[in-house]
C-alpha cells in the first residue's frame, strides 16, 4: 500500500484542499498531520485568543477526518525536524502540503525540499491561500507592483482558479501505531497559558469548516449586496467576519470567490457593485501577500526607505493607555476594548486606532503591529503589516504621511449614533452621541470612570507633521 503524508498548515479543512485532494487521489493511504508550534518562539506572532481558536479548529478538523474514515496525528516542535522523523517512522514515500504565504513558511519549505531530497521522498507543494500568489501578478515589465490600484487592475483581469469539483477520495485510517505516537488535542495549557474566561471563550466565533461556510452564506444572503454602503460603519456589524476563517483555512478562497460570483447572478446593478467592492477587499489581502513575498524586509523596516529611522517616541505609559482602551478618545477606546474582548476589530476602527498610535502618540507602528498580532484572531502577518504601514504613512500607499484622521470627526462620520462606542464602553452608555463628536469640556470627563482625553488632537497632529517633515528634509540632504 502506498502512503503519503498530508501536512495541514493554514488549511484546516477537507473541502477544496488542493494538497489533501492530490494526496488522496494518488496514494492508497494518507497520513494527516498537524504540527503545533512552540509558543515561546512565536510570541510576536500569536496570542491566547488565536491559540484558543486554533485548538477548536483542530478539534473540528480531527472530527471531520474521523467522519471521513481517517484521523489526525498531532506533533509539536520544529516542523522540518518533526516531518523528517515522521517520514522515517511511517515509511511514507511522499509529503504533500499547501504553500504558506509568509517568509517563515517559505524558509520551512526550503528546508523540507532539502530533507525530502536527501531521503528520496517526493515533496508536493500547492497554491492554496490566495487566488494569485507570489509573482503571478506583475507589471508589463515583469516587476512586482508597489501600488494597489494598478495591481488590482491586473489582478482582476486574470482568470481565477475554481474550487475542486469533488471532495477528497475516501481517506483510509492511518495505522494505530503511528497515531499513538501523537499528542492529544491541544488546549491553552499546551503553551502554558491559563484557560480563557467563559466570557472570552463565549465571544469567539465557532471554529469549524461548517461554521465558516455558514458565516459566508449568511453574509451573502444578508449584508453582502449592500456591503459598499455599510462596510465602514462599525456599529452596523455588516462585514463578512470571515477573516479568521481565511487565516486558518477553514474556508477556501476559491470557494469564497465562487460563492460571490454566484450571488451576483440575478442581482441588481447596485448589489453587484457592492459585491465587487467585497472582491476588491479580497484583492487587498492578496496585494499584501505579494508585498511580503517580494519585500520580506517590511517585517523589520518601513516599505518606503525615505521613512526609515523616524524618531518614534518611547513612552510605555502612553502605549499602556492605548492598548487597554483608556485614551479618553471614545472611538479609539471602543476599538481597543473590542479587540481585547473578542480578538476582532472593525476595519475602519483598525485604521483609526493605528493612526492614533502613530500620529497622535508618535509611537512606533511596530509596537501596534505586534499588539494586534497577539490579540487578533485573524492576525495575518502580511495584512497586518500592510495595514499598519498604510496607517503610519510608511507603506505602499501613494497618499503620504499627511493623511491624518481626526478621531472625533471619524466618530461623527462612521458612528454617528454612537452605537459602536456604547457597545464597547459601558461607562458611556448614557452619554448622548453628540458628545462623541468633539473633545469634552476641559477638566470634565464624559462620564464617571471614563478618562479625560490624554492629548489635544490638533497639537499632536501638528507635532506629527513636523516629525515627518523634518525627517524627510534630513533624509534628503
Ligand atoms: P470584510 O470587510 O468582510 O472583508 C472580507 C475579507 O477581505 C476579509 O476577511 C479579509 O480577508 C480581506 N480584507 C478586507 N479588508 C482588508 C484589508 N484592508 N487588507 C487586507 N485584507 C482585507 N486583516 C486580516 O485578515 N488580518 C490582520 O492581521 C489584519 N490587520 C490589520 C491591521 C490594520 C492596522 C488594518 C488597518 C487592517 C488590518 N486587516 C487585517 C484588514 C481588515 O481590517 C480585516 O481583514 C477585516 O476587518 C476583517 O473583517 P471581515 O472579515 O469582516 O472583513
Amino acid at each position: 500500500m502506498s502512503l503519503a503524508i498530508h501536512w495541514f498548515r493554514r488549511d484546516l479543512r477537507l473541502d477544496d484542499n488542493p494538497a489533501l485532494h492530490a494526496a488522496s487521489s494518488r496514494f492508497d493511504q494518507v497520513l494527516p498531520v498537524y504540527i503545533l508550534s512552540q509558543w515561546k518562539q512565536h510570541h510576536r506572532w500569536t496570542g491566547p485568543l488565536r491559540q484558543h481558536f486554533l485548538c477548536d479548529a483542530l478539534a473540528s478538523l480531527r472530527q471531520s477526518l474521523r467522519d471521513a474514515g481517517s484521523d489526525l496525528l498531532l506533533l509539536q516542535g520544529d516542523a522540518t525536524t518533526q516531518l523528517e522523523k515522521l517520514l522515517h517512522t511511517s515509511g511514507a514515500s511522499a509529503l504533500f502540503a499547501n504553500r504558506a504565504p509568509d517568509p517563515f513558511g517559505r524558509a520551512t519549505e526550503k528546508r523540507l525540499a532539502e530533507v525530502t531530497r536527501q531521503l528520496g521522498v517526493e515533496l508536493h507543494l500547492f497554491k492554496d491561500a490566495a487566488l494569485h500568489e507570489r509573482d503571478e501578478v506583475l507589471t508589463g515589465s515583469g516587476s512586482p507592483f508597489r501600488v494597489f490600484t494598478p495591481y488590482s487592475r491586473a489582478w482582476s483581469k486574470l482568470p481565477k482558479p475554481s474550487p475542486l469539483p469533488t471532495p477528497p477520495a475516501r481517506l483510509q485510517a492511518p495505522a494505530q501505531v503511528v497515531l499513538s505516537q501523537g499528542l492529544p488535542l491541544p488546549s491553552l495549557e499546551t503553551w502554558n497559558l491559563p484557560p480563557l474566561s467563559t466570557r472570552h471563550s463565549a465571544s469567539l466565533p465557532e471554529a469549524s469548516e461548517h461554521a465558516a461556510r455558514k458565516r459566508l452564506d449568511h453574509f451573502l444572503a444578508t449584508s453582502g449586496p449592500s456591503y459598499a454602503a455599510s462596510r465602514d460603519l462599525p456599529g452596523a456589524e455588516s462585514t463578512s467576519r470571515i477573516s479568521q476563517d481565511l487565516r486558518f483555512g477553514l474556508l477556501s478562497i476559491r470557494r469564497v470567490y465562487a460563492a460571490v460570483l454566484q450571488r451576483m447572478e440575478g442581482a441588481t446593478l447596485l448589489q453587484r457593485q457592492s459585491l465587487q467592492t467585497f472582491i476588491n477587499e479580497l484583492c487587498w489581502r492578496e496585494f499584501y501577500f505579494q508585498v511580503l513575498w517580494h519585500w520580506p524586509e517590511v517585517l523589520e523596516v518601513e516599505f518606503s526607505p525615505a521613512y526609515r529611522g523616524l524618531p518614534w517616541k518611547n513612552h510605555p505609559a502612553a502605549f499602556e493607555r492605548w492598548s487597554h482602551g483608556q485614551t479618553g478618545f471614545p472611538i479609539v477606546d471602543a476599538g481597543m476594548r473590542q479587540l481585547l474582548e473578542t480578538g476582532f476589530m472593525h476595519n475602519r476602527v483598525r485604521m483609526i486606532v493605528a493612526m492614533f498610535l502613530t500620529k497622535d502618540l508618535h509611537l512606533d507602528w511596530r509596537q501596534g503591529e505586534s499588539w494586534f498580532m497577539q490579540h487578533l484572531l485573524d492576525g495575518e502577518i502580511a495584512s497586518n503589516n500592510g495595514g499598519w504601514q498604510w496607517s503610519a504613512g510608511t507603506g505602499t500607499d501613494a497618499a503620504p504621511y499627511f493623511r491624518i484622521q481626526n478621531p472625533w470627526t471619524q466618530s461623527e462620520r462612521f458612528d454617528p449614533d454612537g452605537l459602536y462606542i456604547k457597545r464597547w464602553i459601558p461607562e458611556l452608555r448614557d452619554v448622548p452621541p453628540v458628545r462623541f463628536k468633539g473633545p469634552p469640556t476641559p477638566g470634565i470627563p464624559l462620564a464617571k470612570g471614563y478618562p479625560l482625553p490624554m492629548l489635544d488632537h490638533s497639537v499632536a497632529r501638528d507635532a506629527a507633521l513636523e516629525m515627518y517633515k523634518s525627517h524627510l528634509a534630513k533624509a534628503s540632504r
